[in-house]
């Protein structure tokens, strides 16, 4: 299994005082869609900007597929991973949808007769190719987020990250960035790995594995099921649960584990017998 993404004794303060993480582990396998959780201020954007070599770290090592993270790698570690942020309004440069995916393939420096072709492909993976002249800001939140997700695809990114992107959003733009984001995973396999950092317990239980990090440090680590079902530590680090663990929580008698939605309403079904 290649690894995406090797963290080891990871430390690193700001400004000399507040300490975020202090001996953090983490390794991510390539491919893997990971939901990292935790609530606010316990250093999720942080580790972001480290991975992007944003930010230095005071100790230990980040390796990406491999490679070290440091001041003479940091350029093509970086050119590797994409970055989908929380505001969509303020990742726009172009003044049409393809004008905007074009701008990162000129600093690419990309023959301008191929991108014809990369943008169509890139909006069409998200959807969003029937709107290439429309204006930018015309677009609604989940428009803007898939065609900010097309600018970071046309670039082939090995692993792209992406810090809060949905929380802007109304539900509808939610759904569609999340089956986006089901769509590239299925298109793409062990190709692309996908760093989902959210609020939002249900889009959580969408990837693979889910990452709850308090004050700095790894809480629960596991597939949703596994870290779902610790209601308790959930509650304690002040997490909510995907509504139909909230369920569950209710439910007299409790389900041993964590049932997704189907399997939670096939157990009420069995109970009733
Ligand atoms: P999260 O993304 O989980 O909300 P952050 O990584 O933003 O958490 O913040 C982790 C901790 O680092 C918090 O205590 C926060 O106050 C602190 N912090 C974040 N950014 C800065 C900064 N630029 N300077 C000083 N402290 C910061």
């Amino acid at each position: 299994m290649t690894q995406a993404i090797k963290i080891n004794n990871l430390k690193y303060t700001y400004d000399d005082k507040d300490t975020v993480f202090d001996d953090f582990n983490l390794e991510i396998n390539a491919g893997q869609w990971l939901a990292l959780v935790g609530h606010n201020g316990s250093g999720k954007s942080t580790l972001a900007k480290l991975i992007l070599g944003l930010i230095e770290a005071d100790n230990g090592t980040i390796t990406v597929f491999g490679e070290q993270l440091r001041i003479d790698t940091v350029h093509h570690v970086r050119e590797q991973i994409g970055m989908v942020f929380q505001n969509p309004d303020n990742q726009f440069v172009g003044a049409t949808v393809a004008d905007d995916v074009a701008f990162g393939l000129e600093n690419k420096e990309m023959p301008s007769s191929d991108m014809p072709n990369v943008i169509d492909e890139a909006l069409t993976i998200v959807g969003m190719q029937d709107f290439k002249d429309r204006e930018p800001h015309m677009l609604s939140g989940g428009q803007k987020q898939r065609v900010a997700l097309a600018s970071v695809l046309a670039l082939q990114p090995k692993i792209i990250i992406l810090d809060e992107a949905t929380a802007m959003l109304d539900p509808d733009g939610r759904a569609t960035v999340m089956a986006t984001l089901q769509g590239l995973k299925q298109r793409f396999g062990s190709e692309l790995t996908l760093i989902t950092i959210t609020h939002d317990m249900n889009e959580a239980m969408l990837a693979d594995r889910v990452v709850v990090i308090n004050d700095g440090q790894l809480i629960l680590d596991g597939a949703p099921s596994e870290v779902f079902s610790q209601y308790d530590v959930m509650h304690h680090n002040g997490l909510e649960l995907p509504f139909v663990g909230e369920l569950a929580v209710r439910l007299d008698p409790k389900p041993d584990g964590y049932l997704d939605e189907r399997e939670l309403i096939k157990w009420l079904s069995d109970l009733k017998k």
